[in-house]
């Protein structure tokens, strides 16, 4: 691993300096390596399904900077989009073209979004559309599942233990008491406990946010029961239904999971695919809602950096791209070899596990499975985990560093890569089991 291994003598260095310079030396923790156990590379430059190191190896990536990179790295269209928009200037703080361009792909792709707001991440969009319920329903309360993460919203970063319906508790020194006993956690995939919580906050409750795909706890499908709990119960009350498609908009399907499994939401966030790579995220849906944002409407949000050139310049370029191109069917070929792969070098390796995974997100649970809730998830052996992940970067693959992640495949992965990763896979896994 790194912090003995010469290979990766360079992004040591790295990571030193940058440790005396930022807070565990990243901007965003889960890049830290912290769960794997570890120090981590430092990435020079990527190039279709690659990353480079500062020590000059290659990896084949199946983060793709957490999902945004469905084309593969440095797109020729989006690196042409983005150096013509940064040749006209960067910023404007003024309406722009652009934005409209953006606004029309996502309308045209996204079967519930009417209209729709740009911002500049998933957790700006979470943050908004939250606010954005609250003032239109003229409730306070919300409810989220455990397990799901919808950026570090104060009100939204409050998990439960319990899996019966509770009151909040931050999860975060900083989040106050007043803040999270708003938010109600109930355990995801259970319509019951969604039922019961109605049944005694109903008329409280503004909205209901939820991964419509779980990506964040390790990939889970909801139910069919539990999807139709959530779009009949939370609308029987006037609460609305939030689907946070942050990872999954764009990447199950062109109109994301909620075409793919033909949920209908009120409001919608988008982020990741939708910035091609830059900063942007997006909340949209139903019109009458949407007209509650100032200036048309009282909820305050507002942004200098929102609809920046650049950042619409890349999102544009990639969404227009997969229009053209459509990658979809070879992102489901690819994604069920890649996860039937890791099945077999799992029972091969005689490891208790799940393959869990739809179209080209993918999580190899070490765990007998089913995981269908955080109660599940936590059952898992990260330890294995954390041993499986360098061995498999020993070999050139470089995996999510955190059991409770999906693996997002691209347009860019080859066969080849394949191959490759699904022989390591076997190597990692008898080695990490050895161990
Ligand atoms: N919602 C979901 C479902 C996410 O996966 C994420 C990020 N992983 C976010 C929101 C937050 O997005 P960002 O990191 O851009 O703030």
């Amino acid at each position: 691993m790194p912090s003995t291994d010469p290979r990766y003598a360079n992004s040591r260095v790295a990571f030193a300096t940058a440790k005396r310079l930022m807070p565990g030396g990243v901007n965003s923790p889960a890049r830290a390596f912290g769960a794997v156990g570890g120090e981590p590379l430092f990435i020079d430059h990527a190039e279709g399904a690659y990353l480079y190191d500062v020590d000059g190896n290659r990896y084949i990536d199946y983060i793709g900077s957490w999902g945004p990179m469905i084309l593969g790295h440095a797109y020729p269209a989006v690196v042409q989009g983005v150096q013509q928009a940064v040749a006209r200037g960067a910023s404007f703080g003024a309406p722009t073209e652009a934005e409209s361009e953006l606004a029309q792909l996502i309308i045209e792709m996204v079967p519930s979004i009417e209209r729709v707001r740009l911002v500049s991440s998933g957790t700006e969009a979470a943050m908004s559309a939250i606010r954005l319920a609250r003032g239109y329903t003229g409730r306070d309360r919300i409810i989220k599942f455990a397990g799901n993460y919808h950026g570090h919203v104060d009100s939204l970063l409050v998990a439960a233990g319990s899996s019966a319906a509770t009151l909040g508790q931050p999860n975060s020194p900083g989040v106050t008491a007043g803040t999270a006993a708003d938010t109600l956690v109930l355990p995801y995939n259970d319509p019951a406990a969604l039922a019961q919580a109605f049944a005694k906050y109903g008329n409280e409750i503004a909205a209901v946010a939820f991964e419509p795909v779980c990506g964040n706890m390790g990939v889970i499908v909801p139910s069919a029961e539990f999807l139709a709990a959530l779009q009949t119960i939370p609308r029987t009350h006037g609460a609305l239904l939030l689907c946070d498609e942050v990872m999954t908009g764009f990447r199950l399907a062109p109109g994301g999971a909620q075409e793919r499994l033909g949920i209908e939401p009120d409001l919608t966030t988008l982020g990741k695919i939708v910035g091609g790579g830059l900063p942007v995220g997006a909340y949209g849906g139903k019109s009458e809602v949407m007209a509650h944002v100032l200036p048309e409407g009282p909820v305050f949000q507002a942004g200098t950096l929102s609809g920046n050139p650049l950042a619409t310049a890349a999102g544009a370029a990639t969404l227009r791209a997969l229009r053209e191109t459509n990658p979809y069917p070879r992102l489901e070929a690819i994604g069920q070899r890649f996860a039937e792969g890791l099945a077999a070098a799992a029972q091969a390796a005689g490891v208790p596990h799940v393959v869990q995974s739809i179209g080209s997100m993918v999580t190899l649970f070490f765990h007998k499975g089913p995981v269908r809730s955080w109660d599940d998830a936590a059952q898992c052996d990260t330890a294995l985990f954390g041993r499986f992940f360098w061995a498999m970067l020993d070999r050139g693959v470089y995996l999510p560093c955190s059991q409770y992640e999906a693996c997002f495949l691209s347009a860019a992965h080859s066969d080849a890569d394949l191959d490759h990763t699904i022989s390591a896979a076997h190597e990692a896994l008898a080695e990490a089991v050895a161990a």
